[in-house]
């Protein structure tokens, strides 16, 4: 089977309902993809059942289907994962690229981030003290390309900024699942919102140590409410109204700076997909948030 040339993602956290903020982010990687002859997959990734609502996987996937976003394969859910993250956990603790960690946060923060019983050097016997395993991240000045923002430099600090990939309450932790799964789904384009950007040097080393080489990044403005904060479920972002689901992808195409013409105000949300996909321009997405 031939690699395709574009495959891009959407992968929300099931923390709540599809509000205004996630559309124009679905919306982005969707038109992206699509602008490519590329596939594009839904992810959900519901790693952490104490911060996610029951209901609120199936609300997202209605929204979604409300909004004409169809993906190209079934819906992967991460809880369904575990055994994958497993795995990478043990090849990457085996590569000396991980490692057990029982330090508390006060115990770090005692000792201005670095670990204070060698635990890093895979010195300590973790004993009966709960632990996390952390990736072992080395130190580097990271140079790489965003395909909006343009070129990124960011500062990678071995140990001091080691992320837990296994959350000590027996979680895998959303740094190593995202690698995990967009390798193991082919993913070779991520357009998520800049909130991430941070996020992507350690990324990249986690994509290293995995032997892989990491996929093309498009981080998008986050969208603002009226008090400047992001929109998310804790700044009550208010849910989606899938009645509403043309007008909300007309208005989403204009927070990306495209100018979707008058004419499509009642249309359908087929047509205003389909505009989408012919006038999609990622040149036209302003560069700072709204
Ligand atoms: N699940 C993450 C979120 O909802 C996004 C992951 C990603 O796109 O890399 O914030």
């Amino acid at each position: 089977m031939n690699t395709p040339q574009y495959r891009g993602r959407f992968a929300p956290s099931p923390t709540g309902p599809l509000h205004f903020g996630s559309l124009v982010t679905a919306l982005a990687s969707y038109l992206e993809a699509r602008s490519h002859n590329g596939q594009w997959l839904i992810r959900i990734e519901d790693l952490d059942p104490l911060r996610e609502p029951p209901e609120a996987t199936g609300q997202i996937l209605a929204s979604l289907e409300a909004h004409g976003l169809f993906p190209d394969q079934p819906v992967r859910f991460q809880s369904k994962q575990h055994h994958a993250y497993q795995a990478a956990i043990a090849q990457l603790l085996e590569s000396q690229r991980a490692y057990r960690c029982p330090c508390s946060r006060k115990e770090l923060q005692a000792s201005n981030g670095r670990h204070p019983h060698g635990c890093r050097r895979g010195g300590v016997a973790v004993g009966d003290r709960p632990y996390a395993v952390r990736f072992a991240l080395e130190d580097e000045e990271c140079l790489w390309q965003d395909l909006l923002l343009g070129p990124q430099r960011q500062t990678v600090q071995a140990e001091l900024d080691d992320p837990v990939i296994l959350r000590k309450e027996g979680f895998f932790a959303y740094q190593l699942a995202v690698v995990v799964d967009d390798i193991d789904q082919g993913i070779t384009d991520v357009v998520r919102g800049s909130d991430l950007l941070d996020m992507t040097a350690q990324q990249q080393q986690i994509y290293r140590a995995m032997g892989r080489t990491p996929p093309r990044w498009l981080h998008i403005p986050v969208i603002l409410n009226e008090q400047g904060q992001k929109l998310s479920k804790q700044t009550h972002a208010p849910a989606l109204d899938d009645s509403s689901a043309a007008r909300n992808l007309i208005k989403a195409l204009e927070a990306l700076g495209q100018q979707p013409p008058s004419t499509l105000a009642d249309a359908s949300v087929d047509s205003v997909l389909e505009w989408g996909c012919a006038y999609w321009r990622r040149s036209a997405i302003h560069l700072t948030s709204r």
